[in-house]
């Protein structure tokens, strides 16, 4: 498998040498820019998996930046992290509703940063296999032919399990309430036999171990995130 390339947009020498340094360490591909406009022109052309985003550039800065990727096509659904100082809250505030999908507040600390590099692109491509295979740890969901295995070994679950694991799975971290979770196995063509979730739940951890789903207390459930839990 090819390594990831990484494109990063920063204007301070020091930054962009220290997030080089430990980013090839861990292998990745890294292509940087000093400039806002130059680093645009480098994302559009190298289409990185992810790009590494300062606020404040020279140029176009990165708001401006992160709106052009968004609204194009061919960039799109490349992941931004923003780099980000201290003051610059609403600044951050903004750029996750444009789209970008996590930041790091500078000054940070290099494992921090990678391992947040690490869950934005496993993230990215849980989504981008969506359609087709989930895969966590020995757990896989195969949502073509609605099949759940295990290490390598199919479990037989009911519809309305395969729809909540489903549900759960395809949003690692993020919880779920009751509700959500109740809405998701509605309009399937079988009968909800018990419209307590939580039933449900028991009867997939049964199936599948402990290890997965998580119970928050008070609110519902949520699949693990490994890498940030
Ligand atoms: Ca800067």
């Amino acid at each position: 498998m090819p390594n990831n390339t990484i494109v990063i947009v920063e204007d301070e020498p020091d930054i962009q040498d220290i997030l080089r340094y430990n980013l090839e360490r861990e292998s990745f591909e890294v292509s940087s820019s000093f400039d806002g406009a130059i680093g645009l022109k480098l994302i559009q052309q190298k289409q990185p998996d992810l790009v590494l985003l300062d606020l404040m550039l020279p140029g176009i800065d990165g708001l401006e930046i992160c709106r052009a990727l968004k609204n194009d096509v061919r960039t799109s659904s490349i992941p931004i992290i923003m780099l980000t100082a201290k003051g610059e809250e609403s600044d951050i505030v903004l750029g996750l509703g444009i789209g970008a999908d996590d930041y790091v507040l500078k000054p940070f600390r290099p494992k921090e940063l990678i391992a947040r590099v690490k869950a934005v692109l496993r993230r990215n491509s849980i989504k981008a296999i969506r359609k087709d295979i989930i895969l966590r740890d020995f757990l896989e969901i195969d949502t073509k032919k609605h099949k759940i295995s295990l290490d390598k070994q199919e479990i037989k679950v009911t519809a309305t399990e395969f729809k909540l694991i489903h549900k759960l799975a395809s949003s690692p971290g993020q919880v779920f309430s009751r509700e959500q979770l109740l809405d998701c196995v509605h309009g399937i063509d079988v009968v909800v036999v018990d419209r307590n979730i939580d039933v449900h739940i028991r009867s997939i951890r049964k199936k599948i171990g402990e290890d997965y789903i998580e119970t928050i207390r008070g609110v519902g459930y949520r699949f693990k995130d490994s890498d940030l839990s």
